[in-house]
């Protein structure tokens, strides 16, 4: 049966793909894994030329700013962390646009803060100017606002990390399809860096309790913040949208083409559309 699940994802016409800072950046070094990058700018444009909507969640500016500015540790304090990211997320971009030109796509970016999303002119603006970015052809490269947004409190007023951010961002354009590359193959009954024994899940039909308690809490890199449990929030948003979502390795980003031509790869969450789907009650975590 899986197979045929598999399958499907290759008629997904609206794809967000979000990419985390670990997979964005050298381990060793903290450098910006341009190679990587390029890679991943490459299957966009194709997927563009396949005549889908691309949309990407880039993580990275706070890694790439930390860089930038010579600090080889986390930040620690708020205002650092909002620094860094000013200067990572125009150095991002600055490599995005290059790439796209690169491959003749138009590079769109768009921050979102929650502040923005939970009021509903700026929502629907926001939907708007999805809308028309994909309809001009552009690729949206959405990130959290993090400069202004980055809170002590994540959830209440900040997404808290972009696993969340990219399921909002599916959920908010009637997005098909989702994929959250990351540091993990997908999901495990337990966390494989800890138990060997952790058994791998390639499908989930149903988001149940049981699973839910199957995330850990913490991300096993030194940049980023989303772990399993992020991930399976934005499962829950995402599939309940209308959704599919895969989770899979970031380490080989052309991961993106094989999971839509139908391999068996990553975690596939089965979209079960919620007829009363209602994205306000996600964005103030009334679920
Ligand atoms: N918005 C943060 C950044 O770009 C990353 C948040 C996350 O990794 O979930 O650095």
């Amino acid at each position: 049966m899986e197979s045929q699940e598999r399958l499907n994802l290759k008629d997904k016409k609206r794809i967000v793909i979000k990419i985390g800072s670990s997979s964005l950046t050298h381990a060793g070094t903290g450098e910006l894994n341009l190679m990587k990058i390029e890679k991943l700018i490459r299957i966009l444009s194709d997927l563009r030329g396949q005549g889908k909507d691309v949309v990407l969640v880039s993580s990275g500016a706070i890694a790439a700013g930390r860089q930038a500015l010579g600090h080889h540790k986390r930040p620690d304090s708020l205002a650092e962390k909002q620094a860094f990211a000013a200067v990572g997320q125009a150095r991002l971009m600055m490599v995005y646009q290059k790439l796209c030109a690169e491959y003749n796509q138009t590079a769109a970016q768009v921050l979102l803060t929650k502040d923005t999303m939970v009021n509903d002119a700026s929502r629907y603006n926001a939907q708007n100017t999805f809308e028309e970015l994909l309809n001009l052809g552009a690729i949206p490269i959405v990130n959290e606002n993090d400069t202004v947004s980055t809170s002590e409190i994540p959830y209440v007023d900040s997404f808290g990390d972009n696993d969340r951010l990219s399921a909002i961002v599916a959920a908010l354009i009637g997005a098909d399809l989702l994929i959250l590359l990351s540091d993990i193959d997908g999901l495990y009954t337990d966390d494989p860096r800890q138990n060997p024994g952790a058994e791998f899940i390639s499908l989930v039909p149903e988001i149940t309790k049981e699973l839910l308690s199957m995330g850990k809490g913490t991300s096993g890199s030194d940049v980023g913040t989303g772990g399993m449990s992020a991930k399976l929030a934005a499962a829950r948003i995402a599939t309940d949208s209308g959704a599919d979502m895969v989770i899979a390795n970031g380490d080989h980003v052309e991961a993106v083409l094989d999971i839509i031509a139908g391999a068996k790869m990553g975690t596939l969450f089965l979209a079960h559309p919620n007829l009363d789907f209602d994205l306000m009650h996600y964005l103030n975590n009334e679920y």
